[in-house]
């Protein structure tokens, strides 16, 4: 049953997978993955979420069970015959990069995201990464939201041009890795590159940057959140993803108009996110994690950039 939509509900759109993951310690197949699956747990921590993808015929319920078990409505994800979207990636042993093996589209290929009737006024939208036409068919879908953010990848940036350039007109946020930000611009400056994007439609950019944290680029200026250092780091599959759910989930709390301010407190809440995904395969550490584990990461986040003081020469400077 699909839930009457709140003022704090976010949708989220996008894949929903199985990963076979190869990694220095070991392989591990058939593992729950998906950008939307990662986006919407993260942000179910923080409050409602509504979940639109496709599955085929070989994806368990438990899975669907446990999304559910989050508190995420599944009522938008759709089951069609076939197989399920399938990727296998191979991590290299610092973890730092991965190539990707082998992507199987299987009923992915033939998805037409459809909002249920019931979330149609949903205030807050988070689009995946999924073919640029389609993320705008779901702006077409839903009346005027207070904030959609977006996803890409260097497929569609280098193979849809055009289709991108019509959705980056119509995002006030995208949430892009450094590559992509490179690739999409043109230009080698991180600065210089979200600085061009900013002027192809969305108001705010985030350039993620793995272990070395996240920039924001805003009407406010520039912001850093550092990645939480962990002594213990498994499988960085979907940390991005669970960044833009766990941001998007913040702002949606707090039903902001995402304000300057309210944009920067959600990114220490995103980068905690991720370091929980980070530390065990999958987003199994991920779909275990209390708001009290959440509360205590975040105070050891503020303890990791408090000075305490104010940053200043003296001398009035
Ligand atoms: P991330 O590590 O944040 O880039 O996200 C990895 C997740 O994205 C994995 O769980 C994959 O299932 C999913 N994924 C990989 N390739 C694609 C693709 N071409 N389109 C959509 N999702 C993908």
């Amino acid at each position: 049953m699909s839930q009457p939509v709140r003022k704090n509900n976010l949708l989220v759109v996008g894949s929903i997978a199985f990963d076979d993951l190869e990694m220095p310690t070991g392989k591990f197949d058939d593992v729950l993955g998906g950008a939307a699956t990662y986006s919407s747990i993260a942000a179910s921590l923080l409050g409602p979420a509504q979940l639109v993808g496709v599955i085929g015929a070989d994806f368990a319920e438990k899975h669907l069970d446990a999304l559910r078990e989050r508190g995420i409505d599944t009522t938008g994800v759709e089951r069609l015959p076939g197989k399920t979207f399938r990727w296998r990636g191979r991590y290299s042993k610092d973890l730092s990069s991965r190539v990707s093996l082998d992507t199987q589209l299987n009923v992915f290929a033939d998805f037409r995201p459809k909002i249920p009737a019931a979330y149609r006024t949903t205030p807050f939208v988070m689009l995946g990464n999924i073919h640029p036409s389609l993320q705008l068919e779901v702006l077409d879908q839903v009346e005027r939201p207070k904030l959609v953010a977006a996803d890409t990848m260097n497929f569609w940036i280098s193979g849809e041009p055009a289709a991108l350039a019509a959705m980056l007109k119509r995002i006030d946020l995208l949430i892009i890795n450094d590559e992509e930000a490179r690739e999409l611009s043109g230009i080698q400056n991180i600065v210089k590159a979200a600085a061009d994007i900013r002027k192809r439609g969305p108001s705010k950019v985030i350039v993620k940057r793995g272990e070395h944290g996240a920039l924001l680029f805003d009407e406010n200026g520039a912001f850093f959140v550092p990645a939480y250092p962990l002594e213990e780091v498994n499988d960085p599959t979907g940390a991005g993803d669970t960044f833009a759910g766990g941001l998007m989930g913040y702002v949606a709390r707090h039903d902001g108009d995402a304000s300057p301010h309210l944009l920067r407190r959600a990114m220490f809440f995103a980068a905690a996110l991720a370091s929980f995904c980070v530390e065990d395969i999958g987003p199994r550490r991920l779909l275990a994690v209390t708001r009290a584990d959440l509360a205590r990461r975040i105070s050891a986040f503020h303890a990791l950039v408090d000075f305490g003081g104010t940053l200043a020469l003296g001398d009035g400077v």
